[in-house]
């Protein structure tokens, strides 16, 4: 068996990770999410092994098997028709599926080889090194296993299986990769792919992808299309936010098909179709590019003006959103013709809260909005960048952009600064400064990505929780860092 399958340690691990992770989590909320991100076929199985089987009787509405059953049986009856259901070694109908989750002992003559050979393998000695790779749970600590579907919070399981056909399951492998990249490897042991899955993934901690065997198809009904990922539960969560991310991005399930014969350029995502736009905002020249973001009032503003002393160019998209609509520029125009003039004060100058009403719930006429506003911001973006590399090719610049990560710009920039506030002082700040109800400033701030996530994308992050001499401080140190990377730039 692969040494790292080290069943004491992992497992031991897992379960103290368990424990404190098993109560966050509403299952149903994310579990009718992920099924419709991926328009799953059968529900999502909590799978939980059990010391005692007395434990079984403790589940509700669970049912255990009246004839011998397979493993697989089992599942299907979770998976295809909503039972829960439980079972102890005496309830299989052989010895194979019971050992590999650790209820019974691998008779001999399925140690020696001899099982197996008498339909799989040639030879004996092929059937022992067979048996010899099936990952098995160990014996002696389990005494009964079971499953729901996890929708209803059945009970905390200690792994998850996900049945889906391949176009969706690597959505889902995309998903998981999305946060802290790891390269994913499976393995295949031929029949007995339960063990593929579930075992591995009890024993590894990771998630296991695996082709239902033979066997599952013929008694566990897999379709043709099924593939099967067990994986901890805790990573449903990270998946379901990976799935998030990538659904805004546009890759979604099902797959659109873009055309074998069509020229490709205006089907690929934005940002490849970008590439060309990116190398010329990212110059030739020792330009560092600092995007800089956060939470509404979380201090973008305050950074970045105390970085602008210390030597760094700031542009900032506040400024020039609200310098582009300024009267008789050409964005102005384009939305009083299509808004008419009830979207404008006396004075001429845009009436910013008539306009959010009209658009908060029309997201046609957001996106027409948005369509005269944004490229005329990137006009501006490209001259200001072009005045201040001008004047000077090393220029550090700060560009703040408050939704930079939701719109999803970070590629633009070689560095990506955060200026992290807790969301609670965040609501609190933002309440105090725009004289609103604390309840308005949390309504405010979930209408974007929670600040904690968006420090996940960052290169930097400034913590401006405390005074405003802990943050120049914090700033100073950051200068320095920005220095050096600009410095290294140079000379490569
Ligand atoms: P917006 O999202 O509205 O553009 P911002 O992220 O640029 O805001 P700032 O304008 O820099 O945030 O700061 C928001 C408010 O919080 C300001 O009133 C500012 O004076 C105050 N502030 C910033 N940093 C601190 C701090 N460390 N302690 C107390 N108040 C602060």
């Amino acid at each position: 068996m692969d040494a790292r399958l080290n069943w004491t340690g992992t497992w031991a691990l897992l379960k103290e990770k368990r424990s404190v992770l098993s109560a966050h989590y509403d299952w149903e909320k994310l579990v009718r999410r992920m099924e419709l991100l991926l328009r799953l076929k059968s529900f999502p199985v909590a799978f939980k092994m059990l010391e005692s089987k007395a434990d079984l009787e403790e589940i509700p509405f669970i049912r255990r098997p009246k004839e011998p059953v397979t493993l697989c049986q089992l599942i299907t009856r979770v998976r295809n028709f909503d039972w829960t259901v439980g079972a102890e070694a005496r309830d299989f109908v052989g010895p194979v599926c019971p050992s590999i989750i650790g209820l019974s002992d691998t008779p001999e003559l399925v140690k020696d080889g001899t099982f197996r050979s008498i339909v799989w393998v040639r030879t004996k000695a092929d059937g022992k090194k067979y048996e010899e790779s099936i990952p098995r749970l160990p014996l002696g600590t389990y005494e009964a296993v079971a499953m729901a579907p996890l929708v209803y919070n059945p009970f905390d399981p200690d792994i998850v299986l996900i049945y889906a056909n391949p176009a969706q399951m690597i959505l889902l492998i995309n998903a998981l990769q999305f946060e802290d990249y790891e390269v994913m490897q499976f393995s295949c042991v031929g029949e007995s792919s339960c063990s593929d899955a579930i075992a591995r993934c009890y024993l590894t901690g990771k998630p296991s992808l695996a082709i239902p065997c033979y066997g599952e198809r013929r008694y566990g009904h897999a379709q043709d299309e099924d593939l099967v990922m067990a994986l901890p539960p805790d990573l449903m969560a990270k998946a379901l936010r990976g799935l998030e991310t990538l659904y805004k991005r546009g890759i979604r399930y099902p797959i659109s098909y873009a055309g074998a014969e069509r020229d490709l350029t205006t089907s690929y995502p934005v940002a490849y179709g970008a590439l060309d736009q990116l190398t010329a905002i990212r110059g030739q020249d020792n330009r560092l590019l600092v995007g800089v973001t956060g939470g509404i009032a979380s201090g973008k503003t305050t950074v970045a003006n105390m970085l602008r002393e210390m030597g760094a160019a700031v542009i900032d998209f506040d400024v020039i959103s609200r310098q582009v609509v300024e009267p008789d520029k050409p964005a102005w125009k384009q939305i009083v013709e299509y808004f008419g003039r009830q979207v404008l004060q006396e004075d001429g100058n845009l009436d910013r809260k008539t306009l959010s009403e009209i658009v908060f719930n029309d997201l046609e006429k957001r996106k027409k909005l948005e369509s005269f506003i944004h490229p005329q911001i990137h006009v501006q973006f490209i001259s200001q960048l072009n005045d201040i590399t001008a004047r000077d090719p090393d220029a550090i610049v700060l560009v703040v952009v408050p939704l930079l990560i939701e719109l999803n710009l970070q590629y633009l920039f070689h560095e990506l600064l955060v200026v992290h506030v807790p969301q609670e002082i965040l609501a609190e700040r933002l309440a105090l400064r725009d004289g609103i109800s604390k309840q308005e400033a949390e309504n405010i701030l979930s209408s974007q990505l929670p600040i904690d996530e968006k420090v996940g994308y960052a290169d930097f992050v400034i913590s401006n929780e405390g005074t405003l001499e802990d943050t120049a401080r914090a700033v100073s140190t950051l200068w320095e860092d920005l220095k050096k990377r600009q410095q290294e730039k140079t000379r490569r």
